[in-house]
């Protein structure tokens, strides 16, 4: 991924996802050290922890009531720490919007201790560091990653924004540059937009209404006008927010949990305590006057969507028993009976999401759906939809079984966590600190061990007419709207719901179709490691070829170091005929998407309980991908093959998929542009592709018995390359070949695959010295992007190496070359790129100016690189 180096997330401080997501505590992790810390006030020595997880955690609060995790982690080959400030944007001064975000941006620029405004990011990139920061409503949060022998050194800095930042007065207008940019990037992005339109909606007295990134108007031209010294401004907000009380730190690193207290207390007991309250809004945003309402959108994107947002409690409090997950699980459910099933029978919608976050003292419910070309005609009948499952979810009352499943599926989830990369460990972690005891901050969203029907039924009665709005988003209200967002120039229209149907969704009456979700048979039960005789070191760390056959090659490595009960599956489903032609590009790709959607209520279930599938057509043929527990994987794969060799779309979703694809299709121009120049890049350096504009071309030509046709004909001359790698035997391998064998390859009568067939296609090479350029009009977006390509090695490893040094030497100084110092433009970063085995180096900006001009400093970049190197 490229570098922001600042990016503002999402609007709400905790989002809780439907059924996806967590729950619950099974280890006490009890240690002792002794330490006469004055600087600490409280230790917390028992942090509940997943069973499989080896790391010692330690939680502290400073006599300064800084809280504190510490992580200790001897394997690891990377160090974190975040600290994260109970503070955000809602809390910006009225008439400077964006405060709080600008302060993120400036609190990197200089302290007292180290003046030098890029000494941070420069040290943290001398030492295989990163770092970044976002600021959210109620939550700013500051995060980095380092080599793990540089940590101290590293939080030293770190710590110094929070001691004494000097905010340089000469990094001010270029910081505000960057921020404005950053808001220009997002100026057309549909969810920013939409969550802007939210905000206008509540009351304009509520600090929720607040335009949360800032631009000029806002940061300058507003400020000067009303002689206000933004750098003032910034400082008295972090005087009066930046308090160690309001402070929550997560340290991961290498050394024991005795030497990363030492190495906390010393530099964090410094941050002075000015003993504030954290900001809490007891009064939710939406009153009676904003409800009932119904707002039509005019989207950038030609998409349509639904969402129903409802006024609902902040409710983490209730962690242990957290109604809103139960409600959600059942809303956002997918198998048969939900009401997203009953939704795609009637063909409004492919896809539903529900979920609810909590702000301090007041949160939301929302339930998003993907509406379809018919469904515009029918809005009110996939509301009145909702509100007959909500009723059936009342009428019937809460369930135990739907609560323990989801218990024991997040039991299952919380001890057998995969680890996560140390800085968004970190970076998570200490935004939780705010919301739950120190104990229980890593089970927090996993722990529901309390079955509470009393309050799922209270909370369920929020999910009310009276307590919603209705946001509507489709390119066909564009010319029937009637006012103007101030900041995104999104254009909408705000009306009341009619009498009639407010009193038809009081009532909505019963739906035999929609009913609660039948128990899951995929929930595996048996996690046994499977012992393996080979104990030789080249047995454990390399696949070995198992059988190879004229029609398929299996590989397998029986893990031996991981030790979990999981597998991975890979299949590959090899016939070149699958991107040989526009046509067929469009048929096969329109066959993974109908293949996918088609097999959402049966995957459901699988995925909540761990296991994973997934089809991809390349351009060799089809990429098959299996994951998860592997106590029920056999059952889970052979019921997949099943559903592939038979799979028929039905007209109508055929119908469905056929416009979303075109549609997709259709607005390429509008991706990233600076996704689009790798597309390009793509299109000229490579053997066989097919653009855009040719799929486009042959996009009337597909019909839906090509579709039924593929596989058989796709299997008539096909082979599989594939690999199981984890918890899985010999045997256990060879008996789902033999399953293949039998009822994929020789009902069939398939003929292998010529080795000539097989081969991957390969990109053009460039000749020594030689430089060609390529443009490309964009005429739907103002900015500018490029993307200069050097390619330098194939398939020579020594090559590739330095490569790969030189791209993470250069990552940094490029950054701040052409970001924060010439201000390019937002999107900037340098990248290695890959394709069929042939490296080179991307640079790539996305900016105002022309492109001539980013050639031109990109390359002066390059020069200057040089020479600093060759110093
Ligand atoms: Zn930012």
């Amino acid at each position: 991924m490229f570098s922001i180096r600042h990016c503002l997330l999402f609007s709400s401080s905790l989002l809780r996802f439907s059924a996806r997501h967590p729950t619950r505590k099974i280890f006490i992790g009890k240690m002792s050290t002794t330490t006469n810390n004055s600087t600490i006030q409280q230790r917390f020595e028992n942090i509940i922890k997943p069973n499989e997880d080896k790391r010692n955690y330690l939680g502290l609060k400073l006599t300064n009531n800084l809280k504190v995790i510490l992580i200790s982690d001897p394997e690891t080959d990377i160090s974190a720490a975040a600290l994260s400030v109970h503070v955000g944007s809602m809390s910006d001064p009225w008439q400077i919007q964006g405060l709080a975000h600008f302060l993120e941006h400036m609190l990197f620029m200089g302290t007292k201790k180290y003046p030098n405004e890029n000494e941070y990011s420069k040290f943290l990139s001398q030492h295989s560091g990163n770092s970044n920061a976002y600021t959210g409503d109620s939550i700013t949060n500051f995060f980095f990653d380092i080599a793990p022998e540089h940590l101290a050194s590293g939080l030293d800095r770190f710590a110094q924004f929070f001691i004494e930042p000097l905010m340089l007065e000469s990094s001010v207008n270029r910081e505000l540059e960057a921020v404005n940019s950053e808001f220009e990037k997002n100026i057309k992005d549909d969810s920013w937009r939409l969550l802007q339109i939210k905000k206008l909606l509540g009351s304009s007295k509520h600090d929720f209404y607040k335009f949360n990134i800032g631009n000029y108007e806002t940061l300058r031209d507003g400020p000067n006008s009303l002689n206000i010294n933004i750098r003032e401004e910034l400082f008295k907000f972090y005087e009066k927010w930046y308090s160690a009380n309001m402070m929550c730190l997560c340290v991961y690193g290498k050394e024991s949990l005795q030497e990363l207290t030492e190495m906390v207390t010393s530099l964090f007991s410094l941050i002075s305590n000015k003993n504030i309250e954290p900001p809490n809004w007891p009064i939710h945003p939406y009153s009676s006057d904003n409800l009932m309402k119904q707002v039509h959108i005019v989207p950038i994107k030609d998409k349509r969507t639904l969402e129903l947002v409802f006024t609902y409690p902040d409710e983490i409090k209730h962690y242990k028993s957290s109604p809103g997950m139960y409600l959600s699980h059942l809303i956002g459910h997918e198998s048969k009976g939900s009401l997203l099933s009953e939704l795609k029978r009637l063909g409004l919608s492919s896809a539903l999401l529900s979920y609810y976050d909590c702000m301090e003292g007041f949160g939301f419910f929302h339930i998003n759906v993907d509406l379809t070309e018919m469904a515009m005609n029918q809005i009110d009948q996939v509301i009145i939809l909702i509100f007959q499952y909500i009723q059936m979810l009342k009428s019937n009352g809460p369930k135990l079984y739907i609560f323990e499943e989801n218990k024991g599926l997040n039991f299952i989830k919380f001890n057998f966590m995969e680890k996560c990369n140390p800085i968004d460990y970190v970076q998570k972690i200490s935004s939780e600190m705010h919301y739950y005891p120190i104990e229980d901050v890593l089970c927090a969203n996993y722990l529901i061990d309390q079955f509470k029907p009393e309050l799922i039924n209270e909370h369920i009665d929020y999910l009310k007419p009276e307590n919603c709005i209705i946001a509507i988003s489709s390119k066909s209200f564009e010319g029937k709207t009637d006012s103007k967002e101030k900041y995104y120039g999104t254009d909408y229209k705000i009306i009341n719901i009619s009498n009639d149907l407010i009193e038809k969704l009081k009532n909505p009456g019963h739906n035999e179709q929609l009913m609660f979700p039948e128990p899951n048979e995929f929930i595996p039960t048996n996690f046994d490691i499977i012992t393996c005789n080979n104990s030789k070191d080249d047995d454990i760390k390399k696949p070995k070829l198992l059988k190879n056959t004229e029609h398929y090659r299996v590989w397998h490595l029986h893990d031996q170091i991981y030790l979990k009960p999981k597998v991975f599956l890979g299949f590959k489903l090899i016939n070149p005929i699958i991107y040989s032609n526009p046509y067929n590009v469009n048929i096969n790709s329109l066959f993974t998407m109908l293949f996918k959607d088609d097999l959402t209520e049966f995957l459901y279930n699988a995925e909540l309980a761990g296991l994973s599938f997934n089809i991809q057509s390349t351009v060799m043929g089809f990429d098959l991908e299996f994951f998860g527990y592997n106590h029920k994987m056999n059952i889970f794969i052979k019921q997949i093959f099943e559903k592939l060799l038979n799979f028929k779309p039905t007209e109508q979703r055929f119908e469905i998929f056929k416009e979303k694809y075109s549609r997709n299709l259709k607005n390429y121009k509008t991706q990233p542009l600076y996704y689009l120049t790798s597309y390009y890049l793509k299109s000229v350096t490579s053997e066989l592709f097919w653009s855009y504009d040719n799929l486009i071309e042959a996009l009337d030509r597909m019909d839906i018995d090509s579709i039924q046709h593929l596989m058989k004909i796709f299997l008539t001359n096909f082979s599989i390359e594939t690999l199981f790698h984890g918890n899985i035997d010999e045997k256990q391998v060879l008996d789902i070949m033999d399953f293949i064998q039998k009822n994929v390859i020789e009902p069939n009568r398939s003929i292998p695959l010529h080795k000539y067939h097989q081969s991957v296609p390969r990109e053009i090479v460039l000749e020594p010295g030689c430089s060609y350029s390529y443009e490309v009009i964009n005429d739907i977006q103002k900015p500018k992007a490029i993307n200069i390509y050097y390619q330098v090695s194939f398939d020579d490893i020594v090559e590739t190496s330095k490569l790969l040094l030189i791209g993470q030497i250069l990552s940094e100084p490029c950054f701040d070359y052409l970001r924060t110092k010439e201000q390019l433009g937002y999107v900037v970063y340098t990248k290695l790129r890959e394709f069929s085995g042939v490296y080179g180096l991307n640079f790539v900006i996305q900016s105002d100016y022309n492109v001539s001009y980013l050639e031109d400093r990109i390359e002066a970049f390059i020069v200057w690189a040089k020479k600093i190197s060759s110093k």
